[in-house]
């Protein structure tokens, strides 16, 4: 197994390139900021075209990592891995427990998790060679999927939303419309039926669709009609890119929330929604659930409930953020990075960091 460090620094702490003959594994851990805590981020199995494609996917996400727990006050930072591959046809055990070994190198400056194309099972079998790795199953005293947990959030901001646009305490009477009701948006759709919400989702799968129709009484309509429908928050729970300038002439919301990430297409579109008059809740402040859910249980036995009250305050941090928007007058996208980095410049650094 060969590990080197990538140059370049990218506005990085570091960025490590593993190659491993046997099993195939090339890979990369970037670390984008340990200032609060150790780089906390899921390891995403891609068939990348190039490396460079994956250099600059994880440098990105790493990025993010790092302003999404900064701004949740979690005590970690910003990191991120990528295996180059197809995750159906090359993923191995011996090339993820190679992969686990490529994360024990770092000696804890960067813990693993789920990401797209890795699995719990995937997570069990990392935790047989190093200690650094969180999102086990709840039989192993994990904190199970994330998904709930992530709902909760969203739901959260929405009410906060709800609080200071109309004045009320629930979303009761009001119309959500929900872009993808996979994991997230299904547990999102129970929460917002039982505050008395109206919903209306879509999905690129007719059996989403009616899985969720057959548990709750709410509307459908098409994938290319759901961001046209005319109601009170917009929620992209789907894919990222929704926000666009092909999507956003034809938003009929007053508010954007929802659990996809990088919802921008651009950083432009942040300023195309607030001159629509749109309130647009910044994603990696709406869906930091899940990593707030996995970060108890880091170093300790996971508490379901204190974890959910954490999740719980993403309303007041959407608040936060929206506050400073409108006083700074800067879109919320910008407000919330600033909240991101207010909190990692006035923190102690972590001195393990
Ligand atoms: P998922 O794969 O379970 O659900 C996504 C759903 O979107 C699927 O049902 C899919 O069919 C549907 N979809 C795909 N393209 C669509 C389109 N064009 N229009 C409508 N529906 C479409 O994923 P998930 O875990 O629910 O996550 C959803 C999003 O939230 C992803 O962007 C993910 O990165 C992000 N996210 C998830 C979590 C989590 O805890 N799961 C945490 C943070 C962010």
């Amino acid at each position: 197994m060969k590990v080197t460090e990538v140059s370049g620094a990218f506005e990085h702490e570091g960025v490590v390139r593993c190659e491993d003959a046997a099993t195939g594994l090339r890979s990369f851990i970037a670390l984008h900021s340990t200032r609060l805590g150790p780089g906390l981020g899921g390891t995403r199995f891609f068939p990348f075209n190039t490396e460079e494609d994956a250099l600059a996917d994880v440098l990105k996400l790493s990025r993010a990592m790092t302003y999404k727990s900064a701004a949740a006050g979690l005590s970690f930072g910003g990191g991120k891995a990528v295996i180059v591959g197809d995750p159906k046809r090359d993923k191995t055990e011996a090339l993820i427990r190679a992969y686990a070994r490529f994360v024990d190198s770092l000696d804890g400056r960067y813990i693993t998790t789920e990401d797209v194309g890795t699995t719990e099972a995937d997570m069990i079998l990392i935790r047989e060679q190093t200690p650094h790795v969180t999102g086990l199953p709840t039989s192993r005293g994990g904190s199970g999927d994330p998904s709930d947990a992530t709902a909760w959030g969203v739901f959260n901001a929405m009410r906060s939303l709800a609080k200071r646009l109309w004045g009320q305490d629930s979303l009761e009477g009001r119309h959500v419309a929900v872009q993808g009701v996979g994991k997230v948006g299904t547990y999102l759709v129970g929460h917002l039926v039982r505050d008395g919400c109206l919903v209306t989702v879509a999905d690129v799968s007719p059996d989403a669709v009616r899985r969720v129709r057959a548990d709750h009484a709410v509307a459908a309509v098409g994938t290319d009609d759901v961001h046209e429908v005319q109601c009170d928050i917009f929620s992209p729970c789907a894919l990222g890119g929704s926000l666009n300038p092909q999507t956003i002439p034809g938003l009929r919301c007053e508010a954007v929330a929802g659990c996809a990430n990088n919802q921008l297409a651009s950083e432009e579109d942040a300023e195309r929604l607030m001159s629509r008059g749109i309130v647009y809740a910044p994603d990696f402040i709406v869906n930091a659930g899940g990593v707030i859910n996995i970060s108890y249980e880091v170093g300790r036995a996971y508490d379901r409930d204190a974890a959910f009250a954490h999740v719980g305050r993403i309303g007041e941090t959407l608040t936060r953020v929206l506050d400073l928007a409108g006083a700074e007058r800067i879109s919320t996208a910008e407000a919330a990075e600033r909240v991101a980095v207010e909190r990692i410049y006035s923190t102690r650094p972590n001195p393990s960091g």
